[in-house]
């Protein structure tokens, strides 16, 4: 178990939308190339997100590197040891500052995350349903109580790794759980009713023409808005129907090379991706216009990788 809070920190972020088998390999790629908090904040933006590319929710990225140049600037390189100090911080939410604060400085304080909820709520068959806003507060309470006396540090380690490793979503591994004594889940066989979830209603689908266009071996490229969706990323441009469509792509042909979907968290969006080869060049000044080898050298979202690779297979 690391004590290092820079450690914590970045293991904590990528593991808050990414599974620990898939997040591991990114977090020592990132933990060779950004071995230090200094080492984070004096990288430039496009290669942090370049070492994020994979990962999604490219903010978190964003947040890191920006918090990073915040404590080495005005906290002297140094994190605050509490987690109502750190939940200032650009990113660090209540989860990742009582993490790093009860792991790192061994503040008393319990953490809760999805993990923790489901152990919580299958141990004491607790009906409280984990998609309202406050189960947050319902399941900090009960974790708080549960650990008592506890090193917090200890505390929490162990509850992360059961949740994560053992009581698992679907079929937990009962077995070989610490915990079955006392479990009630156990006790009554309902561990797959817990913990209580809303049901799910189905995501809306947007669709949206992404424009391919190559003039003597160069690829149309932009480069997205610092913030929200893929922020700071680059991709192929794209419309949906509501938006409006630059005059010089009423091309009459187009070739559609296939489709991409790539599932947001809101909704799901479908990309029909069209291809063009004009002889003349038609694009406007200023225009980014970028070679195929070059574009690997580009942060890329994972589902203009898959355009990517439409092109590369035409
Ligand atoms: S006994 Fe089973 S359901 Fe209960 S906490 Fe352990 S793994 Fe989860």
């Amino acid at each position: 178990m690391s004590h290092d809070p820079y450690q914590i920190w970045i293991s904590e972020i990528i593991l808050q939308q990414t599974q620990v088998k898939q997040g591991l390999p990114y977090f020592e790629k990132f933990m060779k190339r950004f071995p230090t908090l200094s080492s984070l904040a004096e990288a430039h933006l496009d290669e942090v997100l370049k070492y994020w590319e994979g990962l999604g929710y490219y903010s978190r990225a964003r947040n890191l590197h920006s918090t990073a140049q915040t404590l080495v600037r005005d906290y002297k390189g140094q994190f605050p040891k509490t987690a109502e100090a750190l939940m200032k911080l650009k990113g660090i939410g209540p989860y990742t500052a009582r993490a790093i604060s009860s792991l790192a400085f061994g503040e008393q304080t319990a953490v809760v995350d999805g993990n923790v909820f489901r152990v919580l709520s299958r141990f004491f068959t607790d009906p409280f349903c984990i998609d309202l806003p406050a189960a947050r507060k319902h399941y900090q309470q009960i974790a708080d109580q549960f650990m008592g006396e506890e090193k917090a540090g200890d505390f929490n380690q162990s509850m992360m790794d059961l949740g994560a490793m053992i009581c698992r979503p679907g079929q937990p591994d009962c077995d070989a759980c610490p915990l079955r004594s006392a479990c009630k889940a156990f006790k009554t066989q309902s561990q797959t009713k817990f913990p209580v979830r809303k049901p799910k209603t189905p995501k809306p689908e947007r669709t949206a023409l992404c424009y391919v266009i190559e003039h003597r071996g160069k690829f149309w490229m932009q480069q997205r808005d610092a913030s929200g969706l893929w922020g700071g990323l680059f991709e192929f441009p794209w419309y949906e129907p509501s938006d409006t469509v630059p005059d010089f792509l009423s091309l009459p042909e187009w070739v559609e090379l296939g489709k991409v979907i790539h599932v947001f968290t809101h909704f799901t969006l479908h990309l029909k991706v069209m291809y063009t080869c004009p002889p003349k060049n038609i694009f406007p000044p200023k225009t980014l216009t970028v070679s195929l080898e070059d574009i690997d050298n580009l942060s890329l979202p994972k589902a203009m990788h898959k355009v990517l690779q439409l092109v590369r297979n035409k």
